[in-house]
């Protein structure tokens, strides 16, 4: 019984190791060729953050989730967003007060007849979402409106490794 117990928490530390080890190879994604990321991400990950599309309001996986830890960029396994900084903002999507430093970069998006501010990946420059300036006032007032599809959430005792 000891033995087995011994096992099982031996190939449970392999198994999060692995993929940690992967999303730190993911880091060498950044100079990805259209087609490496057409293979690389699924086809909602794909229309994402590579063909800035947007998910369904209140469809995606980190809506309504609040548990603590680290969201990397689903493209690159950049750190892009802290769990302490996540906050309901009632719109469907989960929104921060702010990115992790310098983790993402601002463009400028007129399309669809709004004029918006589009939030990207600063290591492979996918498609995150976008940033409004209606977020909580007693933080940034910033509203960082992401797509779960672009993000992966690794929990803190994870993260911490
Ligand atoms: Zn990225």
């Amino acid at each position: 019984m000891k033995t087995y117990t011994i096992l099982l928490v031996l190939l449970c530390l392999s198994c999060k190791q692995n993929s940690y080890t992967q999303i730190k190879d993911n880091m060498k994604s950044a100079n990805n060729t259209e087609q490496q990321w057409k293979e690389q991400l699924t086809p909602e990950e794909y229309y994402v953050l590579r063909q800035k599309g947007t998910e369904r309001p209140f469809s995606g996986t980190y809506n309504d989730f609040y548990e603590e830890g680290i969201y990397v960029c689903a493209g690159c396994g950049s750190q892009i967003f802290e769990s302490d900084h996540k906050f309901d903002g009632h719109c469907g999507w989960p929104s921060f007060d702010r990115a992790i430093k310098e983790s993402v970069l601002y463009v400028k998006d007129v399309s669809h007849g709004m004029q918006r501010t589009e939030v990207i990946c600063a290591n492979c420059k996918g498609h995150l979402g976008h940033v409004f300036e209606d977020g909580p006032r007693d933080t940034t007032g910033n509203r960082y409106c992401m797509n779960s599809v672009s993000m992966k959430f690794i929990p803190k005792k994870d993260a911490d490794k």
